[in-house]
């Protein structure tokens, strides 16, 4: 199955980098929205991305504009039709997929592969309201995009042996690696991740370090770039927070819970770098640790 048109669903921080991806590695791609406003941010932001990364050398002033002129926007859902390859990354509200799945589809070519960038609803659910849960599959990029290598790709319980061929060759055209998963909750990143991010939280609650120290001991004990309450801060501790759930309502483990120091800053609204507080507060020049 050969693909060409990429139709990406969603300008937010995902959708963006993945239409600038997808766009470099010579696929047209058409983005939707339901705002204007955030497929004409979408587009600037793209443009400023592959200006960065022509000055750094990385891409040609040629690559760059010949990336730009494949990506087309808009508002309408339905135009996505003729793509061979959808990928949904709207906001993570199960309602809000389910509803674009159902307007999309009777516009769908009917071997048009469908996909989900979601990072915790289940992907056979997904599928099954769908014409094509063969054809439906989790293609569950990292952020910020253009940097992370790895897409996972998960199968829902019916999806077939074509399509995720289909999906690898795209990966692989991208220049990432993909990571094959079964469709379980959080996948295999997050699922490893986050409870090891609440642990943090839990060793910070219980006293055992403060936030520097676990910090610390994690980027010079373990060989982490980024100690895990930094990295909380930076994935947002909302996301943090809503994934746990997920794990914890999917798997019915107690080992899963929330820390209720985690849940406790999230009430506070003190969500990470987002809303410039969080394990640390970025309001001054340099962070410094809240507890
Ligand atoms: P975001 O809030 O930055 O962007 C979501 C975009 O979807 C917004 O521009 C919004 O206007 C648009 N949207 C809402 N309803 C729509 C509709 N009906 N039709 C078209 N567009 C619509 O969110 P994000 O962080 O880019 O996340 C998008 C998806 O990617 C989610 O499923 C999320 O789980 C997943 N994801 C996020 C990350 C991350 O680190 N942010 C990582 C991997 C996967």
């Amino acid at each position: 199955m050969e693909i060409e048109k990429v139709g990406v669903i969603g300008a937010g921080q995902m959708g963006n980098g993945i239409a600038h991806v997808m766009a470099l590695a010579g696929y047209d791609v058409m983005m939707t929205d339901i705002s204007q406003d955030a497929l004409d941010k979408a587009v600037a932001l793209i443009g400023k991305n592959l200006d960065r990364q022509v000055s750094r050398e990385k891409i040609a002033q040629a690559d760059r504009d010949a990336a730009m002129s494949r990506i087309s926007t808009t508002l309408t859902l339905t135009d996505l039709g003729q793509t061979d390859l959808v990928i949904e990354a709207a906001t993570e509200r199960e309602t809000v997929k389910d509803q674009i799945f159902k307007e999309l589809l009777p516009a769908l070519k009917p071997d048009t592969i469908l996909t989900s960038n979601t990072s915790s609803i289940s992907i056979t659910r997904l599928a099954s309201r769908t014409d094509r849960p063969e054809k439906f599959m989790g293609f569950h990029f990292m952020n910020p995009v253009p940097v992370m290598k790895l897409v996972e790709l998960i199968r829902g319980i019916a999806t077939d042996e074509p399509t995720y061929k289909a999906c690898l060759n795209v990966v692989e055209r991208l220049g990432k690696t993909a990571a094959s998963a079964e469709d379980f909750p959080a996948f295999i990143v997050n699922r490893i991740l986050v409870p090891m991010i609440n642990e943090a939280v839990y060793t910070l609650y219980e006293g055992v370090g403060n936030v520097r120290s676990i910090d610390e001991a994690m980027k010079l004990g373990a060989n982490h770039p980024m100690g895990p309450l930094e990295l909380a801060d930076f994935i947002g501790l909302d996301t943090c927070l809503a994934i746990m759930n997920v794990l914890h309502d999917g798997l019915a483990d107690t080992k899963y819970r929330p820390c209720p120091l985690l849940t406790k800053y999230v009430e506070a609204g003190w969500l990470g770098r987002k809303t410039g507080r969080g394990f640390y507060d970025y309001r001054g020049e340099t962070p410094v640790p809240t507890r």
